[in-house]
């Protein structure tokens, strides 16, 4: 550690250069002398600062012949140069103490002890390993790692994730874990990855449509409201089921129908024409005719005979005029009877007629 007397220096690059010497673009050079108490030994300044930036030797080393001092950075190319450790036997035994005395630190020793000392003194500065741009004195280090570094690793105290502490309020507002008010104003408090859900599925002031809605019902609720609204809407949503249901029947059915229809196709028809012609075919059914007919053919036949018979049994008694003359009578009555019976007869088929012919009139024409 004492060899490089810059090693904590190694990656400053900060526009804050404070501690450096501002030496052409670069970060290369010694510190400022500023960290240098103001009455510093002459001969300590001789061996602590750099001859080329003449600022406070950065990883000091002892060049060439003159054994000049000089940081690292600021030796001539080509120069031969040994590191001020190494060098040390070459560098007169004078008691020293701290160039940063003034600051607080007791240290004393051999000059040639200087550089590598000011590697370790508690009141030199360091940059913070943590890239964050401080510059602090050494023995501030510890602190400002613990608890003062932006750049410090914290742990998030709700999903125990290891953040930046400059990005921790950057990572509450992803933490899955965080906990957050509900929005609905529910009263609940939630983690981020279960608020959704929460709001979703349980809070009492998530607006929701009525679980009758499918059915027709479009009023909206807090969830909390539903079961209220759903008992004093009952017929209401009865009501609209029912219709809804009538409506998807019907629907079902007329769908069902077409597709019955289109599948059935002619062959239906062909069906539907034999049953038309098995109607036609009873109706015109010469039995049901003949079976009328021959009732009234009966009819006439059997009241013929009978007055034919009385006729006979009448001249065979040889009888008087008086009761030829009833007979005679009673024949022309018997007569006149059967007349009746034949119009009869007649108005019978001609009713029978018309019937046939309403009843046809009612067969749908057979389908072409
Ligand atoms: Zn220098
Ligand atoms: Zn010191
Ligand atoms: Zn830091
Ligand atoms: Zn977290
Ligand atoms: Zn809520
Ligand atoms: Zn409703």
């Amino acid at each position: 550690m004492a060899e490089a007397g810059g090693k904590s220096f190694n990656t400053v690059d900060s526009k804050d250069q404070l501690m450096l010497v501002e030496l052409k673009d670069s970060i290369y050079g010694g510190y400022k002398q500023e960290l240098l108490n103001d009455n510093l030994d002459p001969l300590a300044t001789k061996f602590i600062l750099c001859t080329g930036c003449n600022g406070l030797s950065r990883e000091a080393c002892s060049v060439g012949e003159d054994q000049n001092i000089m940081c690292l950075t600021c030796i001539p190319k080509d120069a031969t140069h040994i590191p001020m450790k190494q060098a040390r036997e070459s560098v007169p035994n004078i008691p020293a103490k701290c160039a940063l005395c003034t600051r607080g630190c007791i240290w004393k020793g051999d000059m040639g002890n200087l550089t590598s000392h000011l590697d370790e003194c508690e009141f030199f500065v360091v940059n913070c390993p943590n890239s964050c741009q401080m510059i602090l004195q050494r023995l501030e280090l510890e602190e400002h790692l613990k608890s003062d570094c932006t750049h410090r690793d914290v742990t998030c105290e709700h999903c125990n994730g290891t953040v930046q502490f400059k990005d921790l309020t950057k990572h509450y507002k992803e933490c899955q874990e965080f906990p957050l008010v509900c929005q609905n104003v529910c009263g609940g408090t939630f983690k981020r990855k279960e608020l959704q859900n929460h709001i979703n599925t349980d809070c009492p002031n998530t607006v929701i449509s009525c679980s009758y809605k499918l059915f027709g019902c479009n009023v909206e609720m807090k969830r909390c409201e539903l079961a209220d609204h759903n008992s004093n809407n009952i017929l209401v949503h009865l009501d609209c089921t029912k219709s809804y249901v009538t409506d998807n029947h019907t629907r079902v059915e007329g769908s069902l129908k077409q597709l019955q229809e289109e599948k059935v196709g002619s062959n239906q028809m062909t069906e539907v024409q034999q049953k038309i012609k098995d109607i036609e075919g009873k109706i015109t059914d010469p039995v049901t005719i003949k079976t009328l007919t021959d009732k009234l053919n009966n009819l006439q036949t059997v009241n013929i005979v009978k007055l034919e018979k009385q006729l006979a049994e009448l001249t065979s008694k040889k009888c008087d005029l008086s009761q030829v003359t009833s007979l005679e009578t009673r024949l022309a009555a018997a007569e006149a009877k059967n007349k009746t019976i034949v119009t009869e007869n007649t108005t019978l088929k001609t009713e029978l007629a018309a019937f046939k012919k309403g009843i046809l009139a009612k067969i749908p024409a057979p389908a072409t």
